[in-house]
């Protein structure tokens, strides 16, 4: 299975960054082994003393299919996860300075925790999903899906252009606004529609 994932897809995070808002998707991949699942802990590795959250909506593709069209884009998708893209954003920083890959900063183990999905179908709005991060019982990310600068159709078109797509290769499709550090001992929690779907511990 493949891990995708997309940078910079809401103005608001884009800007938080000092970050260009870019002209088509900005694709990074993570590795299987990135995943954390069955709300399982997070152990803050020695390596970085700033890693981020990125709360994120997360597609699961449903189906094969390689240079996908718009119109039969929506077939390659059926259910959305809540994941956290976690991010060693000063290793990144050293990274984008050269002008080297990030994928240290992005693909470590256990970077990508992942809640259970749900049918697409059961939501209300497919285009608007609402979703929140909570840092230890606060707000910290309000995001909604509608105001993605790449909507999932484009994301599916674009990425199967250059990658064949597969049943159960996943895509990260960004960040809104509000990203920030976590701490040894936080609580994050993961809401789709108000309803809680995932929890990570930071130890
Ligand atoms: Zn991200």
């Amino acid at each position: 299975m493949k891990i995708f994932c997309i940078g910079r897809n809401y103005v608001d995070h884009a800007k938080e960054l000092n970050n260009p808002v870019p002209s088509e998707p900005l694709i990074f991949m993570k590795p299987s082994t990135a995943l954390l699942v069955n709300n399982k802990h997070f152990y803050h590795p020695d390596y970085s003393n700033d890693i981020h959250y990125e709360a994120e909506i997360v597609l699961r593709v449903c189906k094969n299919g390689r240079s996908v069209q718009p119109e039969f884009a929506s077939r390659y998708y059926d259910s959305v996860a809540f994941g956290i893209d976690f991010t060693a954003r000063d290793l990144q920083d050293k990274l984008k300075a050269k002008g080297h890959p990030w994928e240290i900063a992005k693909g470590f183990d256990r970077s990508a925790p992942i809640s259970k999905f749900i049918p697409l179908d059961g939501l209300k709005n497919k285009n608007e999903i609402e979703f929140q991060l909570k840092r230890n019982g606060e707000v910290v990310q309000d995001g909604n899906t509608k105001d993605l600068i790449f909507q999932f159709d484009t994301l599916i078109c674009h990425l199967s252009k250059y990658f064949t797509l597969h049943t159960n290769d996943y895509i990260f499709t960004g960040t809104p606004a509000g990203v920030g550090k976590i701490e040894i001992g936080d609580l994050l929690e993961g809401f789709i529609e108000g309803e809680k779907m995932l929890s990570c511990q930071v130890r």
